[in-house]
């Protein structure tokens, strides 16, 4: 049996990889496969990415939501393992705090901090909350530590499953798709797959992993998926010299809506925010800067070392991300909007799971 991936973003390359290692035949297409890697001139949504993880302290305890990112978490922590390669230096850093905003926000920090205890979430004494208060340059009502939460760093991620990719013989198809079309001959491969390069492949599966691209690629087989662009700016500051002496930063600070990622002693990287379109605005990079006005003297002090953005597929009418089969064989992995790397794994295996049910039911 051979599967085509179209899109080799976190969700493309995240399927092939959990496909592969159970011995399919699959090939990944994007004309961007063999592009560099970095975000400052990100191929995609996923190289923009901070790589955030979130996923226990997700408000919910059930649903779909919860479930597929409960899956994630665990489906990361052994993931890692299996991708880490000599050089790829890949881990989950850890924790993740969010400072409330408000007292509303803190009441609902009190009810996660009871409901998801088990997950490793707890309030921040006072010491902390007092740390946090002189850093910001204000007095912080309260805030939770997510001791499993955190941050995978995108690019090493997106490095070491690219790797992995390899060693498992993924085939990568440095092609873009223009359409996708039903074999109407005896071929018994049901999907025909037309390149740039008006090359045909016959497919027994089809996974469309192509972000915003997905509508267009399914409108001629008459399905409908609706997506729009949401706009991320991150920016890298470089602070002055008395302020990099924080020992106790997290992997990921939250405050304000915003990512704080003090990953080098004199950088922090700060991002991301959230634009209609996919024209980055100064108005929303400004506020992003000021933190709305209540931006502390180090920040407004430390200079811009280096930035990028990124566009990020959030659909309309439908809760992300989306994971459905069209029809038998054609299947979408995509519009993951602001978690797709969190939410990656669990949704490769949601595919995996798929594809085996349906070689059961169809006797390949
Ligand atoms: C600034 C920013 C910060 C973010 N921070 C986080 C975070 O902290 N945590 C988190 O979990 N998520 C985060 N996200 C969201 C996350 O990056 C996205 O949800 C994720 O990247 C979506 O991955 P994807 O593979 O669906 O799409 P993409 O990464 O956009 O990849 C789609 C791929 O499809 C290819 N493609 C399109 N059309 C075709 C075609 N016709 N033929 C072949 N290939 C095609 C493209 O070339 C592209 O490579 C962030 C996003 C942004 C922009």
């Amino acid at each position: 049996m051979e599967i085509s991936i179209i899109g080799s973003g976190i969700a493309g390359i995240t399927t092939a990889f959990y496909l592969g290692e159970k011995g399919y035949k699959v090939n990944l297409i994007d004309p961007k496969i063999n592009s560099s890697i970095n975000n400052l001139n990100p191929q995609n949504g996923s190289q923009a990415a901070l790589g955030v993880l979130m996923g226990n302290s997700y408000k919910r305890s059930k649903g779909r939501a919860f479930f597929l990112r409960n899956k994630s978490m665990k489906l990361w922590k052994e993931w890692i393992n299996k991708i880490n390669h000599n050089e790829s230096n890949l881990e989950l850093e850890k924790p993740f705090i969010k400072l409330a905003n408000s007292e509303k926000e803190y009441q609902s920090m009190i009810n996660i901090s009871i409901n998801k205890k088990k997950y490793g979430i707890e309030l921040l004494d006072n010491n902390a909350i007092d740390l946090w208060s002189s850093i910001f340059e204000k007095k912080i009502i309260g805030g939770f530590i997510s001791h499993n939460d955190g941050r995978l760093n995108p690019i090493k991620l997106i490095k070491s499953l690219l790797k992995s990719l390899d060693q498992i013989n993924i085939n990568k198809i440095e092609n873009h798709v223009i359409s996708i079309s039903k074999n109407t001959n005896d071929n018994n491969k049901k999907w025909k797959i037309l390149l740039d390069n008006n090359q045909y492949i016959n497919q027994d599966y089809v996974v469309i992993c192509s972000a915003l691209n997905t509508q267009k690629l399914l409108k001629p087989l008459g399905h409908s998926i609706l997506l729009e662009p949401i706009l991320g700016q991150v920016i890298e500051l470089k602070l002055q010299d008395q302020t990099t002496n924080w020992e106790k930063w997290p992997a990921i600070l939250n405050y304000h809506s915003i990512n704080f990622i003090h990953h080098n002693p004199d950088h922090m990287i700060i991002g991301a925010t959230l634009e209609n379109g996919t024209q980055a605005s100064l108005i929303n990079k400004k506020k992003m800067l000021n933190m709305n006005n209540n931006a502390p003297e180090w920040l407004t002090k430390s200079r811009i070392n280096r930035e990028w953005k990124g566009i990020r597929a959030r659909p309309i009418n439908e809760p992300a991300p989306i994971l459905k089969e069209l029809e038998h064989g054609l299947l979408i992995n995509t519009g993951h909007y602001r978690n797709g790397i969190l939410l990656a794994p669990s949704c490769a295996e949601w595919i995996g799971l798929k594809i085996n049910e349906d070689s059961i039911k169809y006797k390949y």
